[in-house]
C-alpha cells in the first residue's frame, strides 16, 4: 500500500446540532494527532483535550480518537475529533487540520480508500451510502446487511462456483486425449444448472434490494371514480403510515411517499385511464402510461360491484417485471367481506377505502412485495448490480447452451469468463476509474 496524502472533512451532515465529528485519514494523521494533543495518542483511546489554533488559542474542547493502520475504517491511520457541532468550530478545526498538513476530502473519499485498501468491497462501500440515504427502517436494516457483506458473500459464492466450472472445462479442453469425455459428465451439467438457479435467485434478491433502497414504486390506476384518490389517502393517512409531502411534479399525477410497516412506498395516483378528446386529460393519460412503465407494483382500483374483468385490461401496459394487485373497492356498498385471492400471477383484494376494511391486507401485500415474504434477511442492491447480474445470467445461459447443445468447451469457457467478469464488477474486482468516480462522487463529504 502506498502512503496516500492526508484528507480531512466534517463527517456529520451540515446543520446537525449537538456533536460534530471530523475525520482525518492518511500518512500525516499521526503527526497531526500529536500536534493537537501535545503527545503521542494512544490508539483506540478517547483523549479529552483542547483543540487549539496555530497560536495556541483554543477552538473547542472534545474527544480525540486515533486508529492506527490497518485497523481503521479506511485501512490508513485515522483520527476522529468529536467536538461541539457548531459550524464555526467545525470550519476552524478543519482549517487547522489543513494547516497541519491535511487537505479537504472529496465526497466519498474515506469510503473509496476503505475500498482501495481492501477493507470493504465495492458493494459494501455502496451500502454505506445506501444506509445513510435510507428512507425507511427496513431499508436501513437491509443496507446494514449489505454493509455486513450479505450480498457480497452470495456473489462470491456464485463466483467460486463459476470458477470451478471454468477450471473443469478448461482442464477437459487441455486434455482431449483422455478416454472419458469430461465435458459430457453429468456432474458438470448439474453444477451448471445449480449455478443458473443460484444466479436467478440472486437476481431476484437484487431486484428486491433495489426496490428496498429506492422504495417501492406503486402506481395506482383505474377508471375515474373507482376510488383511486380515496385509496391513496387511506393508505397515506392510516395510522401505520408516515406521510412525507412531496410536491406533485405534474398537475395530473399525485405523489405521496409513505412508510408503511417500515417500508418506503412512493404512491402515484394517475389520471383515470380512458380515451379522452380533452388535450389536457390526454396528456395526463400519457403520463399515467409512462409512469406505469416504471412501476414496481401496479395497483388497479376497480368497483367491487362493477366489471372487474374489463378493468383488468387497463393493466395491459404494465411491464413484465411489475407485480399486479387488483383492489375491488367499495365492498361496504355491496356488503362483501374483505378477502384476498390469487388469480394467476395477480393478487385480488376486496376492500373499502371508505371504511378501511381490508386495508391491512393491502399493507401486508405491499410490505411482502418490498421485502420478500417474511421480510427478514433482505439486503439492499443497486440498479448497477441488477444489470451486472442480468449480464451474468445471459452469459451463463450461453455457456450452458454451448456446452449442452454443441459440446463446445472453448466457447463455454469463454462465456464463463464473462460471467465471472460481470460478477466481479459488483464486488469491485473488475472496476474502472470511471465507475469508481461515479460511485464515490455520489457520497456525502466526510464518508
Ligand atoms: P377516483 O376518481 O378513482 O380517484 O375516485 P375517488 O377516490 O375520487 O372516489 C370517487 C367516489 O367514490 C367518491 O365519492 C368517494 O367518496 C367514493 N368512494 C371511494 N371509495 C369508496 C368506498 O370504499 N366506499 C364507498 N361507499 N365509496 C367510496
Amino acid at each position: 500500500m502506498t502512503a496516500r496524502d492526508t484528507i480531512a472533512a466534517v463527517a456529520t451532515p451540515r446543520g446537525e446540532g449537538g456533536i460534530g465529528v471530523i475525520r482525518v485519514s492518511g500518512a500525516a494523521t499521526a503527526s497531526i494527532a500529536r500536534a493537537l494533543l501535545g503527545r503521542n495518542p494512544t490508539p483506540r483511546h478517547a483523549h479529552y483535550c483542547a483543540f487549539a489554533d496555530a497560536d495556541g488559542a483554543p477552538i473547542d474542547r472534545g474527544l480525540l480518537l486515533y486508529f492506527k493502520a490497518p485497523r481503521s475504517y479506511t485501512g490508513e491511520d485515522v483520527l476522529e475529533l468529536q467536538t461541539h457541532g457548531s459550524p464555526v468550530v467545525l470550519r476552524l478545526l478543519v482549517a487547522r487540520l489543513v494547516e497541519l498538513g491535511a487537505r479537504h476530502a472529496r465526497p466519498g473519499e474515506f469510503s473509496e480508500r476503505a475500498f482501495l485498501n481492501g477493507k470493504v468491497d465495492l458493494a459494501q462501500a455502496e451500502a454505506v451510502a445506501d444506509l445513510i440515504a435510507s428512507g425507511s427502517e427496513t431499508a436501513a436494516r437491509a443496507a446494514l446487511r449489505s454493509l455486513d457483506g450479505e450480498f457480497s458473500r452470495r456473489v462470491r459464492a456464485l463466483t467460486a462456483g463459476v470458477v470451478r466450472l471454468r477450471v473443469w472445462i478448461e482442464a477437459a479442453i487441455d486434455f482431449p486425449e483422455e478416454e472419458i469425455d469430461f465435458l459430457a459428465a453429468p456432474e458438470l451439467r448439474a453444477d451448471l444448472a445449480a449455478a443458473r438457479t443460484d444466479l436467478t435467485g440472486l437476481l431476484e434478491g437484487a431486484r428486491r434490494g433495489v426496490r428496498l433502497a429506492d422504495g417501492l414504486h406503486v402506481v395506482i390506476v383505474g377508471r375515474p371514480n373507482a376510488g383511486k384518490s380515496s385509496l391513496l389517502n387511506a393508505l397515506a393517512a392510516s395510522e401505520r403510515a408516515i406521510v412525507t409531502e412531496i410536491a406533485g411534479t405534474t398537475r395530473d399525477l399525485v405523489r405521496e411517499t409513505v412508510e408503511i410497516d417500515g417500508v418506503a412506498l412512493t404512491l402515484v395516483d394517475t389520471a383515470g385511464l380512458r380515451e379522452s378528446p380533452d388535450v389536457i386529460e390526454r396528456e395526463g393519460i400519457r403520463r399515467a402510461r409512462a409512469e406505469l412503465e416504471r412501476a414496481d407494483v401496479a395497483l388497479l382500483v376497480t368497483d367491487a360491484d362493477g366489471d372487474a374483468e374489463a378493468d383488468v385490461a387497463l393493466l395491459a401496459d404494465v411491464p413484465a417485471g411489475a407485480r399486479r394487485i387488483v383492489a375491488h373497492n367499495k365492498i361496504d356498498r355491496c356488503e362483501r367481506p374483505a378477502r384476498r385471492e390469487h388469480r394467476g400471477d395477480d393478487v385480488h383484494l376486496w376492500l373499502s377505502a371508505k371504511t378501511g376494511a381490508g386495508l391491512d391486507l393491502l399493507h401486508a401485500e405491499l410490505r411482502d412485495l418490498a421485502t420478500g415474504a417474511g421480510g427478514d434477511g433482505a439486503w439492499t442492491a443497486r440498479a448497477r448490480h441488477v444489470s451486472a447480474l442480468e449480464r451474468a445470467r445471459t452469459h451463463l445461459g450461453a455457456a450452458a447452451s454451448a456446452l449442452v447443445e454443441r459440446n463446445a468447451g472453448e466457447l463455454a469457457a469463454e462465456e464463463l469468463r464473462e460471467v465471472q467478469r460481470a460478477l466481479g464488477e459488483i464486488t469491485g474486482e473488475f472496476s474502472t476509474d470511471d465507475l469508481l468516480g461515479e460511485i464515490f462522487s455520489a457520497f456525502c463529504i466526510g464518508k
